[in-house]
């Protein structure tokens, strides 16, 4: 089997008539007429043209040999990009596509050349940002999730002095541990409860608040200082009995060797479809194991890379909950075709099909196209 070409497909999905999402899909074609499909996250409008580019190394290879292309790329890659950032989640779509592949051309799920899975269905947990927290909870519990995360930082908290200067005043902090207690009681003490800071603080302010949350019985407090500096999110982690959770900007192994092995977090959280994709992000929670860690994605993506990144959390023992943003967005599911419910009771469920196990649904998205405009470029 040999890769033949690979395509492009750029959809801003609406909502309402506004553009709201815009997601980025990779397609990769062989010469015995199976294809596979990838996302990629996170990039900027020059992705079109270096997935084009790195798919150039790709032509003539075979696609079950994923990591090996994988790495090809990223290797040839080191000055632009190949260690961290757009390059590596440019390529990560392309990796995504390929195990697509890879799993189609032998008739398997992708968990099943993964190791095989430990769990049927992958948990969710649902991202609110700053929505009424009483009715979200109530909501998201209704329809069988079980854990929830919502938002604690705010740049235009009144009491805030300085928006450039990431210390909090006392009103400032006074008014966010009453708010992340009146999150916890809305919430009650039986659902899983994540908050999140954003990187937004200094590492003073970050400290406070993480000793003042104690009681709140998190089952995350979320990047209480920026991830660059692992020593200073480790000194949090050692300081409190709150358990600390980062990693979202990070990529590939390379970028959590050290969070891991100083034990700068208590819980990783890699983006699966922005890191490095699905060999990658596995190893990345095999390294975590070793530490007793668990892996908890971010996940900020469209159906298809949910759908991927639960191929990797079934994978391994210590997958946590799976992100999911997309709880009031009416367009969540019209993106992918399948032939069963993806979400089920607050988890995405898996199945025997063969590759990610869900199609894109390409009469949908070529509604959000302008006339004529072909989907795949
Ligand atoms: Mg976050």
């Amino acid at each position: 089997m040999k890769i033949t070409e690979i395509k492009t497909a750029e959809v801003q999905i609406k909502v309402d008539k506004k553009p709201t999402y815009t997601y980025h899909y990779v397609r990769i074609y062989t010469d015995e007429g199976v294809y596979g499909t990838g996302e990629a996250s996170h990039v900027d409008g020059g992705w079109r043209g270096s997935t084009q580019t790195m798919a150039q190394q790709l032509i003539g290879k075979d696609p079950r040999d994923v990591d090996a292309c994988f790495e090809g790329i990223r290797r040839s890659y080191i000055f632009r990009g190949g260690m961290a950032g757009l390059g590596i989640s440019a390529l990560t779509g392309l990796e995504i596509a390929l195990w697509d592949l890879a799993g189609k051309a032998q008739g398997v799920p992708i968990y099943r050349l993964l190791g095989g899975k430990f769990r049927d269905t992958v948990r969710l947990y649902v991202d609110s940002a700053m929505t009424n927290c009483r009715e979200r909870a109530e909501e998201a519990r209704s329809k069988g999730f079980t854990a929830i995360k919502f938002d604690l930082d705010d740049a235009h908290n009144p009491h805030k002095l300085d928006a450039w200067n990431w210390s909090v005043t006392p009103k400032e902090l006074e008014s966010m541990v009453e708010q992340a207690f009146n999150i916890r009681e809305a919430v009650g003490p039986d659902m899983d409860l994540a908050i999140d800071l954003h990187g937004r603080y200094d590492a003073t302010a970050g400290m406070k608040l993480a000793l003042e949350l104690e009681d709140l019985n998190l089952m995350w407090l979320e990047e209480p200082v920026p991830p660059e500096n692992i020593q200073a999110m480790a000194n949090i982690t050692q300081a409190t009995r709150t358990p600390i959770c980062a990693g979202e900007n990070a990529y590939l192994r390379y970028g959590f060797r050290e969070i891991i092995e100083n034990q700068a977090v208590d819980i990783i959280m890699p983006d699966i479809s922005k890191c490095g994709g699905l060999s990658e992000c596995r190893k990345i929670a095999n390294m975590a194991e070793t530490y007793y860690i668990p892996f908890a994605p971010h996940n900020n993506s469209s159906a298809l890379s949910t759908v991927g990144d639960a191929h990797v959390c079934a994978s391994v023992p210590n997958f946590l909950a799976l992100e999911f943003h997309r709880f009031h967005d009416p367009t969540w599911e019209h993106v992918i075709q399948s032939n069963h419910d993806v979400i089920q009771n607050g988890h995405v469920k898996l199945t025997e099909d063969p590759g990610l196990g869900v199609e894109l649904n390409e009469c949908y998205l070529k509604t959000m196209l302008e006339k004529d405009e072909p989907l795949w470029q």
